[in-house]
Protein backbone atom coordinates (compact mmCIF):
# COMPACT_ATOMS: atom_id res chain seq x y z
CA UNK A 1 0.00 0.00 0.00
CA UNK A 2 1.22 3.51 -0.93
CA UNK A 3 -1.28 6.02 -1.09
CA UNK A 4 -4.18 5.62 1.34
CA UNK A 5 -7.50 7.88 1.14
CA UNK A 6 -9.52 8.75 3.81
CA UNK A 7 -13.24 10.40 4.29
CA UNK A 8 -16.25 10.59 6.57
CA UNK A 9 -19.82 9.35 5.52
CA UNK A 10 -23.32 9.38 6.61
CA UNK A 11 -24.23 11.04 10.08
CA UNK A 12 -21.50 13.23 10.99
CA UNK A 13 -20.49 12.92 14.90
CA UNK A 14 -17.79 14.69 17.14
CA UNK A 15 -14.67 13.29 16.84
CA UNK A 16 -14.54 12.59 12.98
CA UNK A 17 -11.98 14.74 12.75
CA UNK A 18 -9.40 13.48 15.41
CA UNK A 19 -9.84 10.82 13.62
CA UNK A 20 -9.11 11.73 10.31
CA UNK A 21 -6.03 13.62 11.91
CA UNK A 22 -5.05 10.59 13.39
CA UNK A 23 -5.33 8.25 9.81
CA UNK A 24 -3.62 11.56 7.95
CA UNK A 25 -0.54 11.88 10.82
CA UNK A 26 -0.31 7.89 10.79
CA UNK A 27 -0.13 7.46 7.29
CA UNK A 28 2.74 10.12 6.80
CA UNK A 29 4.65 8.78 9.78
CA UNK A 30 4.95 5.53 8.17
CA UNK A 31 5.70 7.27 4.77
CA UNK A 32 2.40 6.51 3.05
CA UNK A 33 0.81 9.23 1.04
CA UNK A 34 -3.19 10.36 2.51
CA UNK A 35 -5.61 12.00 0.17
CA UNK A 36 -8.92 13.42 2.19
CA UNK A 37 -12.29 13.11 0.17
CA UNK A 38 -14.52 15.44 0.70
CA UNK A 39 -18.35 14.60 1.29
CA UNK A 40 -18.12 11.01 1.37
CA UNK A 41 -18.97 8.67 -1.47
CA UNK A 42 -21.01 11.13 -3.80
CA UNK A 43 -17.17 13.31 -3.28
CA UNK A 44 -15.61 10.22 -4.54
CA UNK A 45 -17.61 9.86 -7.55
CA UNK A 46 -17.57 13.67 -8.46
CA UNK A 47 -13.45 13.48 -7.59
CA UNK A 48 -13.29 15.40 -4.91
CA UNK A 49 -10.02 14.76 -3.95
CA UNK A 50 -7.81 16.79 -1.38
CA UNK A 51 -3.83 15.87 -1.04
CA UNK A 52 -3.40 16.16 2.95
CA UNK A 53 0.04 16.78 4.98
CA UNK A 54 0.55 17.50 8.63
CA UNK A 55 -0.55 21.05 8.71
CA UNK A 56 -3.92 19.96 6.93
CA UNK A 57 -5.06 18.22 10.30
CA UNK A 58 -3.62 21.02 12.56
CA UNK A 59 -6.01 22.69 15.26
CA UNK A 60 -8.94 20.07 14.14
CA UNK A 61 -8.42 17.87 16.97
CA UNK A 62 -10.86 20.09 19.12
CA UNK A 63 -13.25 20.40 16.65
CA UNK A 64 -16.82 18.87 16.29
CA UNK A 65 -18.66 17.82 12.92
CA UNK A 66 -16.04 17.23 10.22
CA UNK A 67 -13.22 18.86 7.98
CA UNK A 68 -13.80 16.77 5.22
CA UNK A 69 -17.47 17.22 5.65
CA UNK A 70 -19.97 14.81 4.81
CA UNK A 71 -23.31 13.22 3.03
CA UNK A 72 -25.45 10.96 1.83
CA UNK A 73 -24.79 9.26 -1.96
CA UNK A 74 -27.98 7.89 -3.65
CA UNK A 75 -25.59 7.36 -6.40
CA UNK A 76 -22.76 5.01 -4.54
CA UNK A 77 -26.12 2.54 -4.64
CA UNK A 78 -25.82 1.82 -7.44
CA UNK A 79 -23.22 -0.07 -9.74
CA UNK A 80 -22.20 2.47 -11.78
CA UNK A 81 -22.04 4.85 -9.09
CA UNK A 82 -19.35 2.57 -7.68
CA UNK A 83 -17.79 2.25 -10.87
CA UNK A 84 -16.96 5.39 -11.05
CA UNK A 85 -15.53 6.18 -7.50
CA UNK A 86 -14.05 3.26 -8.53
CA UNK A 87 -12.24 4.94 -11.75
CA UNK A 88 -11.50 7.91 -9.54
CA UNK A 89 -9.82 5.99 -7.31
CA UNK A 90 -7.91 4.72 -9.35
CA UNK A 91 -7.35 7.86 -11.29
CA UNK A 92 -5.74 8.95 -8.08
CA UNK A 93 -3.48 5.43 -7.74
CA UNK A 94 -5.49 5.05 -4.07
CA UNK A 95 -4.94 1.80 -3.47
CA UNK A 96 -6.67 1.67 -0.08
CA UNK A 97 -9.20 3.46 1.71
CA UNK A 98 -10.21 4.18 5.84
CA UNK A 99 -14.16 5.07 5.99
CA UNK A 100 -15.26 6.81 8.79
CA UNK A 101 -19.40 6.12 9.40
CA UNK A 102 -21.70 4.49 10.51
CA UNK A 103 -24.02 1.04 9.22
CA UNK A 104 -24.57 2.07 5.80
CA UNK A 105 -20.94 3.76 5.25
CA UNK A 106 -20.16 0.32 6.32
CA UNK A 107 -22.25 -1.53 4.25
CA UNK A 108 -21.33 0.36 1.04
CA UNK A 109 -17.35 -0.27 1.81
CA UNK A 110 -18.08 -3.96 2.34
CA UNK A 111 -20.26 -4.01 -1.40
CA UNK A 112 -16.98 -1.88 -2.50
CA UNK A 113 -14.66 -4.09 -1.42
CA UNK A 114 -15.83 -7.16 -2.32
CA UNK A 115 -16.98 -5.85 -5.90
CA UNK A 116 -13.31 -4.47 -6.85
CA UNK A 117 -11.24 -6.70 -3.90
CA UNK A 118 -10.27 -3.30 -2.65
CA UNK A 119 -8.34 -3.04 0.66
CA UNK A 120 -10.94 -0.95 2.98
CA UNK A 121 -10.76 -0.44 7.08
CA UNK A 122 -14.06 0.94 8.86
CA UNK A 123 -13.70 3.49 12.29
CA UNK A 124 -17.19 3.48 14.24
CA UNK A 125 -18.29 7.60 13.50
CA UNK A 126 -21.30 7.54 14.82
CA UNK A 127 -23.48 9.56 17.66
CA UNK A 128 -25.62 6.19 18.42
CA UNK A 129 -23.12 3.55 19.28
CA UNK A 130 -25.32 1.11 17.73
CA UNK A 131 -21.95 -1.03 16.18
CA UNK A 132 -21.59 -4.19 16.83
CA UNK A 133 -17.47 -4.89 17.55
CA UNK A 134 -16.42 -1.90 19.96
CA UNK A 135 -18.07 -0.56 23.54
CA UNK A 136 -17.89 3.14 21.92
CA UNK A 137 -18.45 4.40 18.85
CA UNK A 138 -16.71 7.91 17.90
CA UNK A 139 -18.94 10.83 18.89
CA UNK A 140 -20.87 8.88 21.72
CA UNK A 141 -19.43 10.20 24.39
CA UNK A 142 -19.81 13.78 23.17
CA UNK A 143 -23.10 13.47 22.35
CA UNK A 144 -24.22 11.71 26.12
CA UNK A 145 -22.32 14.39 27.69
CA UNK A 146 -24.00 17.32 25.85
CA UNK A 147 -27.62 15.34 26.70
CA UNK A 148 -26.95 15.41 29.94
CA UNK A 149 -25.62 19.15 30.31
CA UNK A 150 -28.49 20.16 28.06
CA UNK A 151 -31.04 18.07 30.68
CA UNK A 152 -29.06 19.46 33.58
CA UNK A 153 -30.39 23.28 32.71
CA UNK A 154 -33.70 21.95 31.95
CA UNK A 155 -33.82 20.08 35.64
CA UNK A 156 -32.97 23.82 36.89
CA UNK A 157 -36.03 25.31 35.50
CA UNK A 158 -38.28 22.21 36.00
CA UNK A 159 -37.28 21.96 39.72
CA UNK A 160 -37.97 25.91 40.43
CA UNK A 161 -41.47 25.20 38.63
CA UNK A 162 -42.47 22.07 39.92
CA UNK A 163 -42.49 21.00 36.05
CA UNK A 164 -42.52 17.17 34.65
CA UNK A 165 -40.26 17.36 31.45
CA UNK A 166 -40.60 14.79 28.74
CA UNK A 167 -37.15 15.17 26.68
CA UNK A 168 -36.81 13.86 23.37
CA UNK A 169 -33.14 12.72 22.66
CA UNK A 170 -32.09 11.44 19.40
CA UNK A 171 -31.51 7.34 18.45
CA UNK A 172 -33.77 6.13 15.84
CA UNK A 173 -32.97 2.31 16.16
CA UNK A 174 -30.99 2.87 19.19
CA UNK A 175 -31.82 3.85 22.83
CA UNK A 176 -28.50 4.13 24.10
CA UNK A 177 -28.46 7.79 24.49
CA UNK A 178 -31.22 7.90 26.04
CA UNK A 179 -30.57 5.03 28.50
CA UNK A 180 -26.75 5.99 29.35
CA UNK A 181 -27.76 9.81 29.93
CA UNK A 182 -31.02 9.10 31.64
CA UNK A 183 -28.61 7.41 34.19
CA UNK A 184 -26.37 10.68 34.08
CA UNK A 185 -29.38 13.33 34.84
CA UNK A 186 -31.30 10.60 37.27
CA UNK A 187 -34.32 10.37 34.88
CA UNK A 188 -37.93 9.37 36.46
CA UNK A 189 -37.85 7.14 33.54
CA UNK A 190 -36.61 5.98 29.76
CA UNK A 191 -38.64 5.02 26.90
CA UNK A 192 -36.30 3.01 23.82
CA UNK A 193 -36.74 1.13 20.50
CA UNK A 194 -35.41 -1.61 21.60
CA UNK A 195 -38.08 -2.44 24.95
CA UNK A 196 -41.68 -2.01 25.45
CA UNK A 197 -42.43 0.28 28.08
CA UNK A 198 -45.09 -0.35 30.21
CA UNK A 199 -46.78 2.84 30.64
CA UNK A 200 -48.86 2.47 33.65
CA UNK A 201 -45.97 0.91 35.12
CA UNK A 202 -44.53 4.13 34.68
CA UNK A 203 -47.42 6.12 35.79
CA UNK A 204 -47.78 3.88 38.75
CA UNK A 205 -43.83 4.63 39.69
CA UNK A 206 -45.07 8.66 39.28
CA UNK A 207 -47.62 7.91 41.82
CA UNK A 208 -45.66 6.06 44.20
CA UNK A 209 -42.32 7.98 44.10
CA UNK A 210 -41.06 10.91 46.05
CA UNK A 211 -43.47 13.67 46.48
CA UNK A 212 -40.94 16.20 48.23
CA UNK A 213 -39.00 15.99 44.35
CA UNK A 214 -40.54 18.72 42.57
CA UNK A 215 -39.12 18.05 39.06
CA UNK A 216 -39.74 14.90 36.92
CA UNK A 217 -37.48 14.19 33.75
CA UNK A 218 -38.60 11.24 31.62
CA UNK A 219 -36.31 10.96 28.51
CA UNK A 220 -37.75 9.48 25.13
CA UNK A 221 -35.73 8.01 22.68
CA UNK A 222 -36.93 9.58 18.68
CA UNK A 223 -37.12 6.11 17.71
CA UNK A 224 -39.22 4.90 20.38
CA UNK A 225 -42.79 4.29 18.71
CA UNK A 226 -44.81 1.77 20.92
CA UNK A 227 -45.49 4.66 23.38
CA UNK A 228 -46.22 7.30 20.29
CA UNK A 229 -43.14 9.37 20.90
CA UNK A 230 -42.74 12.46 23.74
CA UNK A 231 -45.84 14.35 22.60
CA UNK A 232 -48.08 11.31 22.91
CA UNK A 233 -46.52 10.30 26.20
CA UNK A 234 -47.14 14.03 27.09
CA UNK A 235 -50.65 13.89 26.50
CA UNK A 236 -51.32 10.95 28.37
CA UNK A 237 -49.34 11.76 30.97
CA UNK A 238 -51.43 14.67 31.30
CA UNK A 239 -54.79 12.93 31.17
CA UNK A 240 -53.38 11.00 34.33
CA UNK A 241 -51.83 13.87 36.21
CA UNK A 242 -53.89 17.08 35.48
CA UNK A 243 -52.10 19.01 38.25
CA UNK A 244 -48.65 18.75 36.79
CA UNK A 245 -47.40 20.91 34.86
CA UNK A 246 -45.78 19.17 31.81
CA UNK A 247 -43.61 20.20 28.85
CA UNK A 248 -42.07 18.44 25.73
CA UNK A 249 -38.12 19.33 25.03
CA UNK A 250 -37.07 17.65 21.93
CA UNK A 251 -32.96 18.49 22.36
CA UNK A 252 -32.53 17.97 18.26
CA UNK A 253 -29.30 18.64 16.36
CA UNK A 254 -27.28 20.31 19.53
CA UNK A 255 -26.41 16.47 20.47
CA UNK A 256 -24.16 16.34 17.94
CA UNK A 257 -22.24 19.38 17.70
CA UNK A 258 -19.61 21.04 19.88
CA UNK A 259 -16.61 19.89 20.96
CA UNK A 260 -15.36 16.05 21.11
CA UNK A 261 -14.67 15.14 24.87
CA UNK A 262 -11.26 13.65 25.79
CA UNK A 263 -12.41 10.13 25.64
CA UNK A 264 -13.54 10.84 21.87
CA UNK A 265 -10.74 12.35 20.86
CA UNK A 266 -8.12 9.46 22.29
CA UNK A 267 -10.61 6.98 20.79
CA UNK A 268 -10.58 8.60 17.76
CA UNK A 269 -6.47 8.73 17.61
CA UNK A 270 -6.00 5.14 18.68
CA UNK A 271 -8.34 4.10 16.26
CA UNK A 272 -6.93 6.34 13.42
CA UNK A 273 -3.40 5.02 14.23
CA UNK A 274 -4.74 1.17 14.21
CA UNK A 275 -6.66 1.39 10.95
CA UNK A 276 -3.60 2.73 9.16
CA UNK A 277 -1.23 0.09 10.78
CA UNK A 278 -3.59 -2.48 10.12
CA UNK A 279 -4.12 -1.98 6.74
CA UNK A 280 -0.31 -1.99 5.99
CA UNK A 281 -0.79 -5.48 7.42
CA UNK A 282 -2.92 -6.37 5.24
CA UNK A 283 -6.30 -6.38 6.70
CA UNK A 284 -9.51 -5.55 5.16
CA UNK A 285 -13.30 -5.57 4.83
CA UNK A 286 -13.43 -4.80 8.75
CA UNK A 287 -14.45 -2.19 11.24
CA UNK A 288 -11.79 -1.35 13.60
CA UNK A 289 -12.71 -1.14 17.00
CA UNK A 290 -12.34 -0.82 21.02
CA UNK A 291 -13.21 -3.69 23.06
CA UNK A 292 -12.42 -4.18 26.77
CA UNK A 293 -9.68 -1.44 26.15
CA UNK A 294 -7.81 -3.70 23.18
CA UNK A 295 -7.93 -3.05 19.75
CA UNK A 296 -10.72 -5.50 18.24
CA UNK A 297 -11.48 -6.13 14.47
CA UNK A 298 -14.79 -7.18 13.36
CA UNK A 299 -15.90 -7.96 9.97
CA UNK A 300 -18.27 -5.15 8.04
CA UNK A 301 -21.13 -7.46 7.82
CA UNK A 302 -21.00 -8.51 11.75
CA UNK A 303 -20.53 -4.78 12.64
CA UNK A 304 -23.65 -3.59 11.23
CA UNK A 305 -25.97 -6.25 12.28
CA UNK A 306 -27.83 -4.40 15.04
CA UNK A 307 -27.13 -7.16 17.46
CA UNK A 308 -26.34 -4.21 20.39
CA UNK A 309 -27.55 -5.45 23.34
CA UNK A 310 -29.14 -3.36 25.57
CA UNK A 311 -27.77 -3.60 29.16
CA UNK A 312 -30.61 -4.86 31.64
CA UNK A 313 -28.39 -3.93 34.59
CA UNK A 314 -28.60 -0.43 33.33
CA UNK A 315 -32.21 -0.06 33.51
CA UNK A 316 -32.46 -1.74 36.64
CA UNK A 317 -29.97 0.84 38.18
CA UNK A 318 -32.54 3.80 36.32
CA UNK A 319 -35.42 2.26 38.57
CA UNK A 320 -33.53 1.64 41.57
CA UNK A 321 -32.41 4.72 41.80
CA UNK A 322 -35.17 7.45 40.85
CA UNK A 323 -37.40 6.05 43.68
P1 LIG B 1 -25.32 7.20 10.65
O1 LIG B 1 -25.49 5.87 11.33
O2 LIG B 1 -24.66 8.18 11.54
O3 LIG B 1 -26.55 7.71 9.96
P2 LIG B 1 -24.36 5.96 8.27
O4 LIG B 1 -23.00 5.68 7.79
O5 LIG B 1 -25.18 4.77 8.67
O6 LIG B 1 -24.26 7.00 9.44
P3 LIG B 1 -26.04 6.31 5.93
O7 LIG B 1 -26.63 7.54 5.37
O8 LIG B 1 -26.95 5.20 6.29
O9 LIG B 1 -25.15 6.79 7.15
O10 LIG B 1 -24.98 5.73 4.87
C1 LIG B 1 -23.99 6.56 4.31
C2 LIG B 1 -23.83 6.27 2.84
O11 LIG B 1 -23.37 4.92 2.66
C3 LIG B 1 -25.10 6.34 2.01
O12 LIG B 1 -25.45 7.65 1.65
C4 LIG B 1 -24.70 5.51 0.77
O13 LIG B 1 -23.95 6.30 -0.12
C5 LIG B 1 -23.81 4.44 1.38
N1 LIG B 1 -24.60 3.21 1.51
C6 LIG B 1 -25.49 2.88 2.46
N2 LIG B 1 -26.08 1.70 2.24
C7 LIG B 1 -25.55 1.26 1.06
C8 LIG B 1 -25.75 0.11 0.23
N3 LIG B 1 -26.63 -0.85 0.57
N4 LIG B 1 -25.03 0.01 -0.91
C9 LIG B 1 -24.14 0.96 -1.26
N5 LIG B 1 -23.92 2.07 -0.55
C10 LIG B 1 -24.60 2.23 0.59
Amino acid sequence: IKKIGVFTSGGDSPGMNAAIRAVVRSALYYNLEVVGIRRGYEGMILGEFIPMDRKSVGNIIQRGGTVLRTARSPEFRTKEGRQEAYKQLKAQNIDALVAIGGDGTFTGAKIFGEEFDFPILGLPGTIDNDLFGTDFTIGYDTSINNVVEAIDRIRDTAESHSRLFVVEVMGRDCGLIALRSGIGVGAESIFIPETKTDMEAVMHRLEIGRQDKMSKILIVAEGEGESGGAMEISEKLKKRFPHYDIRVSILGHIQRGGKPTCMDRVLASRLGVAAVESLMEGRRNEMVGLLNGKIAFTPFDHAIKHHVEINKDLFKIVDILSL
